[in-house]
């Protein structure tokens, strides 16, 4: 039943995904509603130049990241999400990004990066999602987003980013709050603290990420 919804998911919000494996890990759903329509840029597939931006970079390298595994691609409107890449690209994974929220963008694109670590230390979605729940994903991606403002940019404000990673209002509070699987926002807020402000000294990506599932996951309510 859950394999379905994901693939309901992706069938909604991917019409191009050329993904063997569906998945959509999304940061972000704009509403309830269907989204009416895209508009992508097609001579600038990544609009903000997230590449470039010296905070993408310096979670790249927090989560121990090739930059090259990832495609970026800005869309007008859309929400966040971590895809398979697209089948021109030498990229393995593709984040969509909503091109018009600007700097509101880096939270929950750092959070998408959290996805593909989370990915990347699995070996894929079909393994990380038989490991741990949609929410002990999503929060997990949300404490990594922390770590990375702990080790990767520590002299950053984090209230900006905190406010943005919850994204009120944009990040849906669903009808029933139980069924969305990114956890309230007060969940995500948690998550994110836990990790800006943790005194353990783990650097390893995939020690963090499991100390996660098996250590702070819990503390969360
Ligand atoms: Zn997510």
């Amino acid at each position: 039943m859950r394999k379905l919804s994901f693939a309901a998911m992706a069938m909604l919000f991917l019409p191009y995904a050329q993904a063997e494996e569906r998945y959509c890990l999304n940061a972000v759903t704009t509403g309830n509603e269907r989204t009416a329509s895209v508009r992508c840029h097609q001579s600038n597939s990544d609009p903000l130049d997230l590449k470039s931006d010296p905070l993408i970079k310096a979670a790249f390298t927090t989560l121990e990241l090739d930059p090259s595994l990832v495609d970026f691609k800005g869309c007008e409107g859309i929400g966040f999400r971590t895809t398979n890449s697209e089948a021109d690209s030498g990229a393995k994974y593709l984040i969509s990004y909503s091109s018009n929220t600007g700097d509101k963008s880096i939270a929950p694109v750092i959070h998408e990066l959290g996805h593909v670590a989370q990915l990347e230390i699995s070996g894929g979605y079909r393994i990380l999602s038989n490991l741990y729940s949609p929410t002990q994903i999503e929060l997990g991606a949300d404490y990594l987003v922390g770590i990375v403002f702990k080790l990767g940019l520590p002299t950053e404000s984090t209230a900006q980013f905190e406010r943005n990673i919850e994204l009120a209002g944009i990040y849906m509070p669903a009808r029933n709050a139980s069924k969305n699987k990114h956890g309230n926002p007060s969940m995500r807020v948690q998550a994110f603290r836990l990790g800006v402000h943790t005194n353990k000294n783990e650097t390893k990506i995939k020690s963090i990420h499991q100390d996660f599932q098996d250590n702070v996951y819990g503390t969360i309510n």
